[in-house]
C-alpha cells in the first residue's frame, strides 16, 4: 500500500518549520529512507514542488478560477474571505489551508499514489469541467494542511519553494551517497524522483544526458560597467556578442529535433525553418544558443522579431518576412557524450567541429588576454562593435569554466546597453486616462525577495496599443481582486522596465522606488522565479 500523504505533509511542514539546514536534511533523509521505491519517486518529485518530473512535458493547466471555485466549495467560504486571505498570504496554498482550517476531510484518507494518480488524470483530462471534478474529489478527502500543498503544486507556487540543492543533499544523506553524484544524476536525468531511486540502488554513475529532457541553461551575471569585468575573474576572457533574441536549447537524436525555451517549454514549432537544417547535421547533440533574425547582416531588433513569440504556429507570411537564425554558442552533448564538465575552450573546439550551416551559425568569438586599462579599452571597442551589429551588448565568459546548468555565476558576465533595466513581475493594474481610457495600461510591479514579491514601482508607457489591448484582455481574465480603478492580478506577467535611478522610498513595500520607470518590453520568455531580486536593487541603489 502506498504511504499516506499526511506523512509527506508533516515532513514538508517539519522542513519549513526549521531554519537549520542540517535539521532539514535529517528530517528529509529519515522520511525518504523509510519509503518504498514507488513512493520514494513520487515523494521526491512532490517535494521539488512539481507534479511531474522536469523532463515530462505534461501540464495540469488548472486555471486560477477553477482552482478558486473548488476551494470555495470545499471550505464553504465566500469570495470575500478568499480575497482577504489572499491579501494576507499572497499564496493560494496558504489561502487553502486557512479557509479549510480544521474542517474535517470526508472519505478515505489520501495516499501519495492518490495524489499522483489525480495529477496524471488532470493532465490527461480535456476541458475545465473534468479537471475541476478531479481536483474537487481530491480536495474533499484532504485536510486543510494537505490542501495547502496540493494547491501550491497545482497553482505552481512552490516553484520557488524547497530548493533543489536541499533535496539533493537529503537524498545523498538518506542513501549514503555523495552530494555531487546526486546533483549530477539529477541534472542528467531531469527527474529528482528517478535520481532518488538511482541513489538508493547505487546507480548514480550513468554518464548520459537524456535527449529531449531539457536541462537548466547557464545564466550570466550583469555587470554595471565594463570596468567591473576585470574584478570578476582574471584574463584571458572570451568575448561574444550578446544577441537579443530567444534562448533555445536544441536536442537532436535520430530523426527528431526539438527546441526548448529557458523555461524548458518545447518551442520547436515556433521556428519550423530551423528544423530541417538541424536534422541535416549527422549524429546526436544538445546545443545552447539564441534564436533571432538577421537582415542585411544586422540583427533585427528584438521588438520586431518578438511579434512571432507566443504564437504556436507561425503564419507562413511571417516566416518568409523574418526567417529565424540560431546562433549556437555552446554544446552540451555530442554523440552520446555529456560535455558539461569540459572547459568552455574544450566545448568550443567540439562545437566548431559540428558541420552547422546557415541559418545555424557559430558566434564570432574573440579572446582578450589583457587586464587593467588595456582590458577596459578592448571591451569598450568590442561593445561598440557589437552595438553596431545590432546586438545588445557583450557576453564575457571564462574560458576555464564548465557548463553549469541553471546557475547564475560569475563565469558568464553580461554587459548590456548602458540604460539600466530590471526584470519585474506585474502585481496590479489600473485603468488608463485620456487616450488610454478603457484599457488596463498602468502596471504596478514587483521584484523578488526569496519567496516574496515586493512592489517597487508603477509604469504606464512603453508598450504598443496592440500589446496594451492584449494585456488588458489577459489581466481581465486573471484578476485576483477587483477594486474598481485598481485590480490585483495573478503575478505571472514578467516585463522589463528601464529607469534613470533607484532611490530609497517609503512609497513601496520594497523600500525603493524607480525614477522615470518605463516599460521596455514584455518578457514572456522569463519565469517569475528569474526576475530581479531585492538584493540586485540594493546593489544598484548602493552605487
Ligand atoms: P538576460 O536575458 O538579459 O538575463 O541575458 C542573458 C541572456 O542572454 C541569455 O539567457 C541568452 O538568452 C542571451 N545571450 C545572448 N547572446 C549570448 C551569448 N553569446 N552567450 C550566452 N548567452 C547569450
Amino acid at each position: 500500500m502506498s504511504a499516506s500523504f499526511a506523512d509527506w505533509v508533516s515532513t514538508a511542514d517539519a522542513v519549513r518549520a526549521t531554519a537549520k539546514k542540517l535539521e532539514k536534511h535529517a528530517v528529509l533523509a529519515r522520511y525518504l529512507g523509510s519509503l518504498e521505491d514507488g513512493d520514494l519517486v513520487v515523494a521526491a518529485r512532490l517535494l521539488a514542488g512539481a507534479p511531474f518530473p522536469r523532463r515530462d512535458e505534461r501540464v495540469l493547466s488548472v486555471g486560477w478560477s477553477a482552482l478558486s471555485d473548488v476551494l470555495l466549495e470545499r471550505s464553504g467560504k465566500t469570495g470575500e474571505d478568499m480575497a482577504a486571505s489572499y491579501q494576507r498570504h499572497a499564496d493560494l496554498g496558504d489561502v487553502a489551508a486557512e479557509l479549510i482550517g480544521e474542517d474535517p476531510p470526508r472519505g478515505d484518507r489520501v495516499s501519495l499514489a492518490d495524489v499522483v494518480a489525480t495529477f496524471d488524470a488532470i493532465a490527461a483530462a480535456r476541458g475545465v469541467g473534468p479537471k475541476r471534478e478531479l481536483l474537487r474529489a481530491l480536495l474533499a478527502r484532504s485536510s486543510g494542511d494537505e490542501a495547502r500543498y496540493i494547491v501550491k503544486i497545482v497553482s505552481g507556487e512552490t516553484r520557488i519553494g524547497l530548493r533543489e540543492g536541499l533535496l539533493e543533499e537529503a537524498i545523498a544523506r538518506a542513501f549514503g551517497r555523495d552530494r555531487e553524484g546526486v546533483g549530477r544524476a539529477h541534472m542528467l536525468t531531469g527527474d529528482i524522483g528517478a535520481t532518488a531511486l538511482r541513489a538508493r540502488h547505487d546507480t548514480l554513475g550513468e554518464p548520459t544526458l537524456a535527449h529531449f529532457a531539457p536541462i537548466g541553461v547557464m545564466l550570466a551575471t550583469p555587470v554595471l560597467d565594463l570596468a567591473e569585468v576585470g574584478r570578476r575573474f582574471p584574463p584571458p576572457y572570451v568575448v561574444e556578442d550578446k544577441y537579443d533574441g530567444i534562448r533555445a536549447q536544441v536536442h537532436k537524436a535520430g530523426d527528431r529535433v526539438e527546441l526548448y525555451s529557458r523555461t524548458m517549454d518545447r518551442i520547436t514549432n515556433r521556428y519550423p525553418e530551423l528544423v530541417a537544417p538541424l536534422l541535416a547535421v549527422p549524429g546526436s547533440f544538445v546545443l545552447d544558443g539564441e534564436v533571432l533574425a538577421f537582415s542585411d547582416g544586422r540583427a533585427v531588433p528584438f521588438t520586431d522579431f518578438q511579434t512571432r513569440l507566443g504564437r504556436k504556429d507561425v503564419a507562413a507570411e511571417l516566416r518568409t518576412k523574418l526567417p529565424a537564425s540560431l546562433v549556437a554558442f555552446d554544446v552540451l552533448e555530442r554523440d552520446g557524450r555529456a560535455l558539461l564538465d569540459l572547459s568552455l575552450t574544450e566545448r568550443s573546439a567540439i562545437l566548431r567541429q559540428i558541420p552547422l550551416e546557415a541559418p545555424i551559425l557559430f558566434p564570432d568569438q574573440r579572446a582578450i588576454a589583457e587586464s587593467g586599462d588595456p582590458l577596459a579599452a578592448a571591451l569598450e571597442r568590442e561593445f561598440a562593435a557589437a552595438r553596431e551589429r545590432g546586438n545588445e551588448g557583450l557576453m564575457v565568459k571564462d574560458p576555464r569554466s564548465p557548463y553549469r546548468p541553471g546557475r547564475r555565476g560569475m563565469e558568464w558576465l553580461k554587459v548590456k546597453r548602458p540604460l539600466r533595466t530590471l526584470d519585474v513581475v506585474v502585481t496590479g493594474v489600473e485603468w488608463g486616462h485620456g487616450k488610454r481610457r478603457g484599457v488596463l495600461s498602468d502596471y504596478t510591479f514587483a521584484v523578488r525577495d526569496g519567496e516574496r514579491l515586493l512592489n517597487i514601482g508603477k509604469a504606464y508607457s512603453g508598450l504598443t496599443d496592440k500589446e496594451i489591448a492584449e494585456m488588458t484582455e489577459y489581466f481581465l481574465a486573471h484578476t485576483v481582486r477587483d477594486y474598481g480603478r485598481f485590480r490585483l492580478v495573478e503575478p505571472d506577467t514578467v516585463i522589463e522596465v528601464a529607469f534613470d535611478q533607484i532611490q530609497p522610498s517609503e512609497r513601496h513595500e520594497s523600500g525603493y522606488a524607480l525614477r522615470f520607470p518605463r516599460i521596455v518590453r514584455l518578457r514572456p520568455d522569463k519565469p517569475v522565479s528569474e526576475i530581479d531580486t531585492l538584493d540586485e536593487v540594493r546593489r544598484i541603489a548602493g552605487r
